[in-house]
């Protein structure tokens, strides 16, 4: 869930380096994720043309899938929310029904490493099956929010194909940028900007196409709000036609609630599953490295919460702000996910009670306790509207924990019981 009011120097747990770009650019906006066939779905859709291809999640349906295909060569690509798939072994050419039997067996149901993923890889339920394109030159395209011009910028290169990073870091002078006027929109003199520096410069019809994919992606950044839309490569083929042979959509999760289309697009399995879990019953949390779980209401408590864990010496595993309004359900739901992440040691509720009643926090917590064997202390400090009620609550039932007067005991509590079971 996007919340807007975490630290940037907050390290989560599972966030790997934005996928591409200016790292600086994306980062701090919380974003779904789509697959690159749902994001050449959309790219159809605005007129920017992708190669012909389906989805399968067997052997059987891949070969299906290359029969109503012209080819061979066919491109099987695994569907994983991840980049850098080529170097991993993850896209793959292949000449002949029975190569693509095998690529197709190889790469589906296998976790997928790529630089992108982390050592642990990402499991691939899906290939995408595409006709194999010939390609000629290779370019990158791409549309993100500059967060210091607040205002998306496009940013090309026609040293596309490899990492878009390294082009920037050695030969920045590569790198081109068009920051689009949010009243005005794309601009034709900007399109020209970008593609006249193409050296050498292909065909009239080319340019042309290549300057309309530039406002067909611009539009689309705009209508489906994006945080990133990235066509790499952007490829030129051997008989001169423009082709967004990759594609990845980032939709920001403040525009999701607009964006109903792309959210029905949202796949869970690419997710942690505990973030997953938040993100349903709607609760604001964020997975960190530490293993000290904090339950908070409030995200200006939680992140003082986590100043007081470092204060004592320890690291929060999560921030988790269950919100003013929660309800008994919600607090039952963020205490389970906390209790299910296996890097927690001990447990810290610190629940200010205001428009959440200390009653409805204490059963809550006591109904997911019902549920799951607690294996690590739990210290709680509990203050606010009906703290009376909470504490009797807490204390007439079988849960074992500790009790804290203020937010710095409590931080010192539990630091001394990691320290001790450790
Ligand atoms: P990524 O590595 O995850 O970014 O996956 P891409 O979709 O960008 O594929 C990696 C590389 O495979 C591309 O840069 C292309 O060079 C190559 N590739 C992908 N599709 C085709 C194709 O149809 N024909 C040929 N010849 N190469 C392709
Ligand atoms: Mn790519």
């Amino acid at each position: 869930m996007a919340s807007g009011c975490f630290s940037p120097s907050l390290t989560r747990h599972s966030e790997k380096a934005i996928t591409s770009l200016d790292i600086t650019v994306e980062q701090g906006l919380s974003s779904m994720k789509l697959h690159e066939y749902q994001a050449k779905e959309i790219f159809r859709k605005f007129g920017i043309p992708v190669p012909k291809g389906h989805v399968a999640t067997s052997v059987n349906e891949a070969v299906n899938a290359a029969q109503g295909l012209p080819g061979p060569p066919w491109v099987v690509k695994a569907q994983v929310h991840a980049g850098g798939r080529g170097k991993g072994g993850g896209v793959r050419v292949v000449k002949s029904l029975d190569e693509l039997k095998q690529a197709t067996s190889d790469i589906l149901g296998r976790a997928l490493v790529t630089k992108q993923t982390g050592p642990e890889g990402k499991k691939v339920h899906q290939v995408l099956i595409e006709e194999g394109v010939n390609i000629d030159r290779e370019f990158y395209l791409a549309v993100v929010i500059d967060r210091s011009k607040a205002r998306p910028v496009m940013i090309f290169s026609q040293a596309g194909g490899m990492e878009i990073e390294e082009v920037a870091a050695r030969s920045p002078e590569l790198v081109l940028k068009e920051f689009v006027d949010p009243k005005v929109g794309w601009m034709p003199f900007q399109a020209k900007n970008m593609v006249y520096t193409i050296a050498p410069l292909p065909g009239a019809d080319t340019v042309k196409e290549l300057m309309s994919l530039t406002g067909a992606l611009c539009r689309l950044f705009m209508a489906q709000d994006c945080s990133l839309a990235e066509i790499n490569p952007l490829v030129i083929t051997k008989d001169g036609k423009a082709l967004a042979v990759d594609g990845k959509i980032n939709i920001d999760d403040n525009g999701l609630i607009r964006q109903k289309e792309m959210k029905a697009l949202d796949d869970l399995r690419e997710k942690d599953p505990l973030d997953a879990k938040a993100e349903q019953y709607n609760i604001n949390y964020i997975r960190l490295s530490g293993n000290i779980g904090a339950m908070v209401n409030g995200a200006g408590l939680a992140m003082a919460t986590m100043d007081v864990i470092k204060l004592a010496g320890a690291e929060p595993a999560n921030f988790l702000d269950v919100g003013g309004g929660a309800s008994e359900e919600m607090v039952k739901k963020g205490f389970e996910i906390i209790l299910e992440d296996k890097n927690v040691k001990a447990i810290l509720i610190n629940i200010f009670g205001g428009i959440l009643r200390c009653d409805v926090l204490a059963r809550g917590v006591l109904a997911a306790a019902e549920k799951i064997d607690i294996k690590v202390p739990v210290i709680i400090r509990l203050e606010g509207t009906n703290v009376q009620e909470g504490r009797a609550i807490l204390q007439n039932s079988n849960l074992k924990f500790m009790v804290a007067k203020d937010m710095a005991e409590a931080a010192s509590l539990v630091t001394e019981q990691v320290r001790r079971s450790a």
